[in-house]
């Protein structure tokens, strides 16, 4: 299962064929630039004996997810069309909120997230264990998603958009982003067990995630930045 196609699909797609791994899931949150860029870059695309299933719970009914990576790789922005791609795809347009099943009876479970242009928030269950992937969404001061709260319930990891900080968030209402500090906060309510922060400001410096982890960990030991090349075990 593959969480977004922002610039991270590239090695992981050069690792999933080193590994002869021949299929997998793709579950877009939504299709702003920073979460679809790097499709295009994803080798496994090109192999003849690769499946890939595309998820997208967002863009119906004026959009499908085929036709927005379809747009993103057209000339003059990429000299190869969606058409010329050589591994089986099937796109798949779903409304969030909806339920389905995965690969080797993965439970997904789906959730709107309020978002410009709308974003979905998955959450997954494998033998007990659950993974919450969501982002990018924006919270209200003081007023928790009660709903978001019950949808991440007692999971084992949460992935969360922590684009801003509790500082910086007001001059950044609208933007559609939350704070590490809100993570904390609806995981700590939600009972999860573990937050990745995640989602970093682009221009976040190394030694500015370093200090927010530092805070982060202080206010709660669940809580880790995220990190490129990363690998838990729940
Ligand atoms: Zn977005
Ligand atoms: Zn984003």
């Amino acid at each position: 299962m593959i969480f977004d196609s922002g610039t991270g699909i590239r090695p992981l797609g050069d690792w999933l064929l080193s590994e002869n791994y021949r299929q997998a899931d793709l579950l877009c949150s939504h299709a702003h630039l920073d979460h679809i860029l790097g499709f295009p870059f994803f080798a496994p695309v090109y192999q003849d004996n690769f499946f890939l299933k595309v998820h997208c719970g967002n863009l119906l009914p004026e959009h499908t997810i085929r036709e927005i990576l379809s747009a993103q790789m057209s000339p003059p922005t990429f000299p190869i069309t969606l058409n010329q791609l050589k591994a089986n795809i099937n796109f798949t347009d779903f409304q969030a909120g909806q339920e389905f099943v995965i690969g080797d009876n993965i439970n997904v479970k789906t959730q709107a997230l309020p978002h410009p242009d709308r974003a979905t928030a998955y959450r997954l269950t494998f033998r007990g264990r659950s993974i919450c992937y969501v982002t990018d969404t924006e919270h209200k001061i003081n007023d928790m998603n009660l709903n978001l709260v019950e949808f991440i319930h007692d999971a084992d990891l949460l992935i969360y958009d922590c684009t801003y900080n509790d500082e910086n968030f007001p001059a950044h209402i609208g933007w559609g982003h939350s704070t590490w500090q809100e993570g904390v906060r609806l995981a700590q309510a939600a009972n999860t067990k573990q937050l990745a922060i995640y989602h970093h400001d682009p221009s976040s410096k190394d030694s500015m995630l370093d200090d927010i982890q530092k805070q982060a960990s202080k206010q709660w030991s669940g809580a880790f930045v995220a990190r490129e090349g990363q690998s838990l075990k729940l």
